[in-house]
């Protein structure tokens, strides 16, 4: 049967202060109905805007769609990422993603819940010295 869910069903959403810097919007594209654990959110950062340090227990991908952001697993330098650009995120590694200093970002996250049904731990803040370093050269 056909399942459309209009564009103007759901009202974006601001992303709660908790675990987010800045204001960052969702909205949601698609929620798994069982066996499905699959969810599908479109976030877009103002500028400035990032996530907290976090981990996810099954993993993330990002998928990049309009703007230029920033993506950095612990232990490695923050990286740019720009429209287009899939980011693959392992179960439990702790990293944080958002916008570029001065830049909107839009990515859409793909992301499955555990068997508990949790489908992120939340952290820290990302620090201002973290999120403005200078990111590794694009490969
Ligand atoms: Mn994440």
């Amino acid at each position: 049967m056909t399942n459309i869910i209009r564009a103007n069903a759901r009202d974006t959403k601001t992303q709660p202060n908790t675990n987010f810097v800045g204001t960052v919007y969702a909205d949601e594209v698609s929620v798994g109905q069982a066996p499905s654990r699959m969810r599908s959110t479109r976030v877009t950062f103002t500028p400035g805007g990032r996530t907290n340090w976090h981990t996810h227990p099954v993993g993330q991908v990002l998928f990049c769609l309009i703007g230029v952001g920033r993506y950095q697993l612990e232990g490695d330098q923050v990286h740019e990422i720009r429209p287009g650009d899939t980011v693959i995120i392992p179960p439990g590694a702790k990293h944080w993603h958002g916008s570029a200093p001065g830049q909107l970002f839009s990515h859409l996250a793909l992301s499955e819940n555990d068997d508990n049904g949790n489908g992120a731990d939340w952290l820290e803040p990302v620090s201002d010295d973290d999120y403005n370093a200078q990111p590794a050269p694009m490969t």
